[in-house]
């Protein structure tokens, strides 16, 4: 028989095991880190710049017609996981096609970006693998990085030179050099130019996230590994989403045919994970098709973004310098950012509120979508909303 080591009047009751719970939302709640869920009605009449809906596409007929048109031919399910029933026609389709925009050999979906990245971060590593991860990666990174079995850096934020200084120091005989492209939120891009370089001087490959390139960045909106000359090279691979410009759900890697096939036959969150629902698979790939035929919607989503920078500076707010479809506007602190956050949706605005743990500077901010498909008229409306919260003190 096993024995306890705890003291018996130590030994929780089954009521009370999960008591140590509210203490710590008593103390979230304190640091005004308190999150909510909030049930969104289908007419909801306030403007949304709180979604990924970078391209406005989620409710496109284009998207919709080929969600249904998958759910009626496909099934409400992909059945099972890729390797075994839950691979349909579509999937490989959209497989090829999304290979194709980007500028890649090939690509392999998965049931989330989420999946994309622990996928590409625990496979193409090993144990003599230095994995080199920028400071502001987004979350999904972060845990690949701790699934990996892989040494991590942890880089100053945009630097290639600390990037290139970590890879010449290494003692690991392979290296990885990882970045989101654009970052979630301030929208600033990472400088892919000079991570290249110093990844290639060093005989490191490259994993670059373009969940918020994608769609946006580069010619019609190919991505910002397109747009830097890295898509398509034997040392790059990236990951997209199909949530945010695509207007479905789902997550991809692209890359090499080896490193796809390498993923295929070997990551974990593709292997053990059911396929991504065909209504899905459908909806990403009308809204491709969309994009592919109007590639001038990357660009507006992009002209949205500066214009809406632009106006909320004039207006005297601390805005970001867009560099893809996300401005976000510093509050002084997490509290005034959930003010403000509930005024703007008291005002017919919903913006995103970003607060620690969630910005890696400690910085809390307003985070507004600059949707493409956003009119003069709804840019100024969101302009004014915003100046109407009290200015940020230094
Ligand atoms: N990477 C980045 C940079 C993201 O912002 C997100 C989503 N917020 C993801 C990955 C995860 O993608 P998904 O939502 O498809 O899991």
């Amino acid at each position: 028989m096993v024995t306890s080591s705890v003291p018996e009047q130590q030994v929780l009751t089954p009521a009370a095991v999960f008591d140590w719970l509210d203490e710590a939302a008593e103390l979230r709640a304190r640091a005004g880190l308190t999150r909510t869920l909030r049930s969104r009605p289908a007419e909801d009449p306030v403007l949304d710049l709180a979604n990924n809906d970078y391209l406005g596409l989620v409710h496109h007929p284009a998207v919709t017609r080929a969600a249904a048109d998958a759910v009626m031919r496909w099934g409400g399910g992909s059945t099972g996981s890729r390797l075994v029933t839950g691979t349909t026609e579509l999937h490989t389709e959209l497989e090829r096609e999304l290979a194709e925009f980007c500028g890649f050999e090939a690509a392999l979906v998965f049931s989330s970006g989420y999946a994309a990245n622990l996928a590409a971060l625990t496979a193409l590593t090993d144990p003599d693998t230095l994995i080199v991860s920028d400071a502001y990666n987004h979350a999904s990174l972060i845990d690949g990085c701790r699934l990996s079995r892989s040494d991590v850096h942890r880089a100053p934020h945009s630097d290639p030179a600390a990037v290139a200084e970590a890879l010449a120091t290494r003692t690991h005989r392979r290296a990885l050099v990882v970045s989101d492209t654009v970052f979630s939120v301030d929208g600033n891009a990472a400088p892919l130019a000079g991570l290249a370089s110093a990844a290639r001087a060093h005989g490191a490959a490259l994993l670059l996230d373009d969940a918020h390139g994608f769609g946006v960045l580069g010619p019609g909106g190919t991505g910002a590994p397109a747009a830097a000359g890295l898509s398509g090279q034997p040392d790059v691979v990236a990951t997209v989403t199909l949530s945010k410009s695509l207007g479905s759900q789902g997550g991809a890697v692209l890359g090499p045919r080896r490193v796809i096939r390498h993923l295929t036959e070997t990551a974990r969150t593709f292997i053990f994970d059911t396929g991504l629902a065909p209504a899905a698979v459908g909806a990403a790939l009308g809204a491709l098709r969309l994009l592919r035929a109007e590639p001038q919607r990357a660009d507006r989503a992009r002209e949205v973004a500066r214009t809406l920078a632009d106006r909320l500076t004039a207006a005297g707010l601390r805005a970001s310098t867009p560099d893809a479809a996300v401005v976000s506007v510093r509050a002084p602190g997490p509290e005034a950012a959930v003010q403000w956050a509930a005024d703007c949706r008291t005002a017919g605005l919903a913006v995103g509120c970003f607060r620690p743990p969630s910005v890696p500077d400690g910085i809390s901010r307003l985070r507004l979508t600059a949707r493409g498909d956003l009119t003069d008229d709804q840019i100024s409306q969101a302009v004014e909303i915003v100046r109407a919260m009290e200015p940020v003190e230094e």
